[in-house]
């Protein structure tokens, strides 16, 4: 199933072109146009899903059995020191193209790339808490 106003799956129908790296059934491996790093590679399911929470369990891992081999293969062609699999959801998250896809980012040391990552912590209960609600959630 594609959307025809979504960019990601105007480059699956071959309406917009892309430096491709891989592609089954299930997912499609391509260049990323605006690279964090030479070597930043999308990997994207086939069928048109905005976000990771619209993935059935299948879809997912039909298109995650790929990204060990992605990663060692972007690894070695670029000689980075380590990767980054990123994967945001929504505006808020920093997602511009409402396609799923997950980022693989070569990483060196000294390069541009930074996280602010402001780790918080939980008073007594409250993981515990959060932790029961998410459970309560799985299904
Ligand atoms: P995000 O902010 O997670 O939605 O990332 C969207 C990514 O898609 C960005 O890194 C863009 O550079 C990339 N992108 C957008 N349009 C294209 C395109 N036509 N071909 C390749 N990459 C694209
Ligand atoms: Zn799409």
């Amino acid at each position: 199933m594609r959307d025809s106003s979504c960019v990601f799956c105007r480059i699956l129908d071959g309406q917009i072109p892309a430096t491709k790296v891989f592609e089954d059934e299930a997912c499609l491996a391509f260049m990323d146009i605006g690279p964090l790093a030479e070597g930043h590679v999308l990997l994207i399911p086939s069928d048109h899903a905005a976000s990771l929470d619209m993935l059935s369990a299948d879809q997912a891992a039909a298109m995650l059995r790929n990204l060990p081999a992605l990663a060692r293969a972007v690894q070695v062609a670029t000689g980075c020191e380590g990767l980054n699999v990123l994967q945001n959801n929504a505006r808020v998250a920093g997602q511009l193209v409402m396609h799923v896809h997950f980022h693989i980012i070569p990483r060196n040391s000294g390069d541009a790339f930074q996280f602010n990552w402001p780790a918080g912590e939980y008073p007594e209960g409250r993981a515990e808490q959060l932790a029961e609600a998410i459970r309560q959630h799985l299904s």
